[in-house]
């Protein structure tokens, strides 16, 4: 039976040193309850209070990190099935699938390609993070040289694929400073010689297995052997069944608590039709992956997989902001125009990509309205006339400009009486979506 906080607490040593990184023994406390961090983070538990606490504390699904320093990718130690219910700690990571047989030339190009593959969204980078080398050669000697071709020429971690557990072997003690993972395929047959290979060499796991119930024999025979970072795959399915799959899977471990099945899942998304892979993959990142790997490769596929994947990973319970205050786009002069929204992510990202395209450099002012948008914000009484002001005049936006005009969105037109009364400032109504702001500022701003 899962433990609530107060159990754990009980067992801590309660010196609130912050040694495990939070403020008290009683926040970790509660953060172990909530599977969100797990006992070895406390390096003054005793082993009495290990004992006592025991699997019972354990996250329903285990963390497993696949590589090592800055480049080191974490997955899995999720908690809900619904992101609404908290919201879901480790993105999945994309792993590009690259075969063994390429020569070093045409290895080094495929790495550079791939290290490019990095999109800037809403204040944030999103990259692709694996590199998965399949061994497709059959060779182990091939395999283990390519592996340490692949480490040389990429910062991405490892993921080594292959049936063989030579191969793993081989291509694992190249590599293994990088701390790749591991993945054996058709694990029912060459599993438990994985297993060895894995311990051996004290690396991450994926076992791939093509049904729930084999995997869970094979979590379990891992376990008993000692390995603690393992990953479930169900390989190459179709996309029904790779879902069904997820879901069973999730709801195994966080709901039942079955401990076979509390490792993070990998998914194989390798279609011959580059639309309907990039469809998989995006519903795979929707419902539970931990890994996806694939055969895209093109820029506007992996875009809308990481896009899909930044907005799944947001905290549904935290609005996306951005710093409140005065933003510069461009290099703008005494006759900028000043543009007013919310530091609500969104809002204020349109805005400034459309600014951006307008090539006008501009003062963007994004209102402190604890990240809701222009109208939600306007409803709560937290875009208004004195939020407005008090924002204009602590920005200092003022000493910038030899004009006194503010451009306020066309959604909020009704406060530009009350604006201009409390500030002295002249109020422009601008169009009512970002997506006007370019012809506004082309045709109808003048300082
Ligand atoms: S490291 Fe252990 S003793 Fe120190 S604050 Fe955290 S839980 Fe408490």
């Amino acid at each position: 039976m899962a433990l609530s906080g107060l159990d754990i607490y009980k067992h801590l040593p309660k010196e609130n040193c912050k040694e495990c990184g939070l403020a008290t023994c009683l926040a970790f406390a509660m953060k172990v309850a909530g599977g969100q961090a797990t006992l070895d983070a406390c390096p003054r538990l005793d082993d009495g209070a290990k004992a006592a606490l025991g699997e019972a504390s354990a996250p329903p699904q285990q963390l497993v990190t696949i590589g090592s320093g800055d480049h080191a990718v974490k997955i899995g130690q999720e908690t809900v099935l619904f992101r609404h219910d908290d919201k879901f700690y480790h993105p999945c990571a994309v792993a590009i699938c690259v075969d063994d047989t390429l020569d070093g030339d045409a290895m080094g190009e495929r790495c550079k390609a791939i290290g490019a593959l990095s999109f800037d969204r809403m204040g944030t980078t999103s990259a692709v993070g694996l590199l998965a080398l399949h061994n497709t050669s059959g060779d182990v000697q091939r395999f283990a040289q390519a592996a340490k071709a692949a480490a040389v020429a990429s910062d991405k971690p490892l993921v080594l694929i292959s049936p063989d557990a030579d191969a793993l072997r081989a291509a694992g003690e190249a590599t293994a400073d990088g701390r790749p993972l591991l993945w054996i395929k058709d694990a029912v047959e060459n599993g438990d010689a994985a297993i060895a290979v894995a311990k051996d060499l004290s690396l991450p796991l994926c076992l791939e297995a093509p049904d729930f119930d084999s995997l869970a024999a094979l979590a379990e025979k891992a376990r008993d052997a000692g390995l603690k970072e393992l990953v479930l795959s169900p390989g190459p399915v179709g996309a029904a069944e790779g879902l069904s799959f997820l879901s069973q899977s999730r709801r195994a471990a966080i709901e039942k608590k079955f401990r076979p099945m509390g490792f993070p899942v990998a998914m194989v998304a390798m279609g011959e039709d580059p639309v309907e892979t990039t469809v998989d993959a995006c519903w795979y990142t929707l419902k539970y992956a931990g890994i996806i790997v694939t055969n895209l490769s093109s820029p506007e596929q992996l875009l809308a997989v990481l896009t899909t994947r930044q907005d799944i990973y947001t905290n549904p319970q935290v609005p996306v902001q951005v710093e409140p205050g005065l933003h510069t786009i461009g290099d703008p002069g005494a006759d900028a125009p000043v543009l007013v929204t919310t530091n609500f992510a969104l809002s204020y990202y349109s805005v400034e990509s459309e600014v951006e395209s307008s090539r006008i450099p501009a003062y963007v002012l994004a209102v402190d309205t604890e990240g809701t948008s222009v109208l939600t914000a306007w409803a709560a009484e937290k875009l208004t006339a004195a939020t407005i002001t008090e924002a204009l005049t602590q920005c200092g936006v003022g000493g910038k400009i030899d004009h006194k005009k503010l451009i306020l969105p066309g959604l909020v037109a009704v406060l530009s009486g009350s604006v201009a009364d409390e500030s002295g400032w002249e109020i422009l109504v601008g169009p009512r979506e970002a997506s006007g702001i370019v012809s506004y500022l082309k045709n109808q701003w003048k300082p």
